[in-house]
């Protein structure tokens, strides 16, 4: 059968096990070896027990648990050409050819390098005499496959990443605790939430949460934001809110690029109107804990599809990524979604918060 390998890369994210057990079972299921490469990049770089070949069973009880038990990482030597002659030579050896690398742009970007770079590749090592001229004719080719294991969202070209959602009950379970202490003692709360340059759980963390404000780096507020944060909360007080509850993304930025941060907004207030304002930064908080149903659902349709994927593969098809349209798991081309990606990280850096926005958008 072909040997399908599969690898996590890159921070981890919930429902990245999910994904990886669809990929093992739907590989045997058409009769492929399949193989788990241990810590991303560099577990195929340097080989030996980090490539394992899995079975039906090495799956087995890990759709509920957080992160990625095949570990993950992030690999310097992957970067260069001599750490991926010896990735090649690796795969090679156990006769694989097919990749999926669940990951975020970075960890695909480099697929995809890996990919072009392959018959070079596999020309060195024959000359190196690492691997025979038979070796090279029969492994020729590298399909690889992409999926996007992340807690940001902030890939084009799928409406969720894997693992979103997790973060999201992770953040809304701690807004509510927030919520009732706050209510108690007449407190405002500020919550600081992961995302980097993306505001999406900030955004719908606010919405689902009643929050009052809401800072994410798509619409940096005007400069005058602390007056009017101040002048709206002393009204909702007035009125009898007992509570209040803003959220920060970990990327919010004012116009003139100066991070907002919610020690800093925390400040604002204290100042203005010397509420007692407790802050909060949720952090790893948010990586953590068992997947959502949402994600372990994600993770399984995006896996067995990305394995139909690699079984249709031909040299001429390009490469693609698993996203999810609607309801449906379906294949974009990868290489436009990562620099689509790029791009907006570029329009958001020239303060085109527009273009940003609409890049974003699945297709
Ligand atoms: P996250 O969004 O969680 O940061 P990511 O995949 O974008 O995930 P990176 O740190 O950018 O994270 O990339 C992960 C790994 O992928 C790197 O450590 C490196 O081994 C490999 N990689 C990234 N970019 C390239 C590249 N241009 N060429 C070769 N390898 C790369």
């Amino acid at each position: 059968g072909k040997g399908i390998a599969v690898l996590t890369s890159g921070g981890d994210s919930q429902g990245m096990n999910g994904a990886v057990r669809a990929v093992v079972r739907m590989g045997l299921y058409v009769g492929a070896n399949v193989f788990f490469i241990k810590e991303g990049y560099q577990g195929m770089v340097d080989g030996g027990d980090n490539i394992v070949e899995a079975n039906w069973s090495s799956v087995s009880g890990i759709i509920h648990k957080g992160g990625t038990v095949i570990g993950s990482a992030r690999c310097k030597a992957f970067r260069d050409r001599e750490g991926r002659t010896k990735a090649a030579k690796n795969l090679v050896k156990r006769g694989i050819t097919n990749l999926v690398v669940i990951g975020g742009d970075g960890s695909l970007t480099g697929a995809n390098l890996f990919r072009q770079d392959w018959p070079a590749l596999l020309q060195l090592l024959v000359k190196k005499g690492e691997i025979t001229e038979e070796e090279q004719k029969t492994y020729s080719h590298l399909n690889i496959v992409g999926m996007v294991g992340s807690i940001d969202n902030d890939f084009c070209g799928t409406d969720m990443t894997i693992g979103t959602d997790s973060a999201l009950h992770r953040i809304i379970e701690a807004v509510d605790a927030i919520a009732s202490t706050a209510y108690s003692h007449q407190r405002c709360f500020i919550l600081e939430v992961m995302g980097r340059h993306c505001g999406y759980l900030a955004l719908v963390a606010a919405l689902s949460s009643e929050a009052d404000f809401v800072f994410i780096p798509e619409n940096p507020p005007p400069e005058n934001w602390g007056e009017k944060i101040c002048k709206k909360l002393q009204q909702e007080r007035s009125m009898g809110q007992r509570l209040n509850i803003i959220i920060v993304a970990e990327g919010a930025i004012d116009q003139q690029d100066v991070p907002i941060t919610a020690e800093g907004v925390k400040k604002v207030i204290v100042d203005k109107l010397g509420f007692d304002t407790r802050v909060t930064v949720l952090g790893h908080v948010q990586r953590g804990g068992s997947p959502s149903a949402f994600d372990r659902l994600l993770g399984c349709r995006m896996g067995a599809e990305a394995v139909l994927a690699l079984m249709e593969a031909t040299p001429e098809t390009e490469p693609c990524v698993i996203s999810l349209d609607g309801n449906q798991a379906v294949r974009v081309p990868l290489m436009g979604c990562v620099l689509k990606t790029q791009a907006v990280a570029r329009a958001l850096q020239d303060h085109r918060w527009d273009d940003a926005v609409q890049m974003r958008g699945r297709s």
